[in-house]
């Protein structure tokens, strides 16, 4: 378990800076954004790190490495998507148009 337990707001301020950062935008179904909110928070608490809330844990932050948020898939899926797997984060130009999200390969084992 982590030293420090994050919040639920905590969670929220990291995604809102993750998104800010990279230029993207947070899915604005808040009812969905709440749920990953609570994977995100829950996986910090139990592993330590921000743990992708749609994957498994390898075991180890070693072997998570690449899919501690926002996981180095994301970079490739939110161009080439509009979203990151998790539809999290979206790009600008995805969410201007309103659609809704789709299921998208997993690039983690692939
Ligand atoms: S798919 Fe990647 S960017 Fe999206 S929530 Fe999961 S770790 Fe974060």
């Amino acid at each position: 378990m982590a030293d420090r337990q994050k919040t639920r707001e905590d969670t929220e301020l990291f995604t809102r800076m993750v998104a800010s950062k990279q230029g993207w935008v947070l899915n604005p179904d808040t009812e969905f954004y709440s749920t990953l909110v609570e994977g995100l928070m829950r996986n910090f608490n139990r592993y330590g790190y921000f743990l992708c809330p749609c994957r498994d844990t390898e075991g180890s932050r070693e072997a998570d490495r690449e899919a501690i948020c926002p996981c180095v898939w994301s970079k490739l899926d939110v161009p080439e998507y509009g979203h990151c797997y998790c539809a999290l984060y979206f790009s600008k130009e995805f969410a201007s148009t309103g659609k809704q999200p789709a299921a998208i390969p997993d690039r983690r084992f692939s």
